[in-house]
């Protein structure tokens, strides 16, 4: 079953990333003014397309398509919803609307860090016409009706590109990849779920995102929805998750040497997952779930030490 509901009007969509279940997320808002956070990657538009009508919509039923941040897999695939979706308006974050609107650059720099395994995973990047996107900037709003009102945070550490969208009605902040991400125990064939944050590169900055995870649970949030992957309720638990491991990220950052290789970190990560999860859950013989992420957050905790250590954060 892709879809599940996670609140009042409100659903999730399992867009089988790459694939599999239970990795990335969407979420739909019922009401006057249907709405869809995350879009996923162009691999993910039949999968999102199906969870619109299993709701008993159609694309062009949308009136707002929301992107949290401009990473493929939450993005990649907005301009193939958007030419579907020809009543929508599509809401992004002041720094990630031209990456929308031209995505050149955007595709450039996802080229540089995934390779050309970056066409099978999260296939072709569509333009969005200018005259489609809206900018949201930091407090704005979004009136849908009924009572229903949508504010944005902007919520560097991640990315700069990222912002939050909080949900009066239900309480809950649709978090992208700044509150961590939830790994199911269905993803990863545990028998219980982890929470870690993602420091994927190339913004990641462990201060920002401390300070960004303050300024968000002062909302007194009582659910976060990941896109990585459904909500954590109490909202707590994820704030608690994303803190610990950004305090765990920081004390590798202090032990590994100023010119470490990707390589090398990634090491140091995966023996502290390793550690970490047999702490929390039990051992685990295979970790294989986690390697892409393994090796894209070893990567953005190097970026972030060239970027420290060269004053270019
Ligand atoms: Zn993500």
């Amino acid at each position: 079953m892709s879809v599940f509901e996670v609140g009042d009007n409100l659903f999730g969509l399992d867009l089988f990333e790459d694939g599999k279940p239970f990795r990335t997320s969407a979420y739909v808002i019922r009401g006057p003014e249907p709405t869809l956070i995350e879009t996923g990657s162009s691999t993910s538009h039949s999968y999102l397309l199906q969870g619109l009508e299993e709701l008993g919509y159609t694309p062009e039923d949308l009136r707002h398509v929301i992107v949290t941040h401009v990473h493929l897999d939450h993005a990649g695939g907005a301009g193939m919803l958007m030419q579907a979706a020809s009543n929508a308006m599509l809401h992004a974050h002041p720094k990630a609307a031209r990456h929308l609107i031209d995505p050149g650059r955007l595709e450039e720099g996802v080229r540089a860090v995934y390779g050309d395994v970056m066409d099978d995973m999260y296939g072709p990047i569509l333009p969005v016409p200018s005259n489609r996107v809206k900018i949201q900037k930091d407090l704005s709003t979004l009136d849908l009706g009924q009572g229903r009102i949508l504010t944005f945070y902007d919520s560097p550490g991640h990315a700069k590109h990222h912002f939050c969208v909080m949900d009066n009605v239900t309480r809950g902040i649709f978090s992208g990849d700044t509150i961590g991400i939830h790994y199911r125990k269905e993803r990863t064939g545990w028998g219980f779920d982890y929470g870690f944050p993602t420091t994927s590169p190339s913004d990641f900055d462990p201060d920002v995102m401390l300070a960004t995870l303050d300024r968000l649970e002062a909302l007194a949030p009582e659910v976060v929805y990941h896109t990585h992957f459904g909500p954590t309720r109490p909202a707590r638990d994820a704030f608690q998750f994303s803190r610990r491991g950004i305090h765990a990220i920081q004390g590798m950052l202090a032990r590994l040497p100023d010119d470490a290789s990707p390589e090398t970190a990634a090491i140091m990560l995966r023996a502290f997952l390793a550690r970490d999860i047999a702490e929390v859950g039990h051992p685990v013989d295979q970790m294989d779930d986690l390697a892409l992420d393994i090796d894209l957050d070893s990567k953005g905790m190097v970026v972030y030490m060239q970027k420290r250590k060269t004053g270019k954060l």
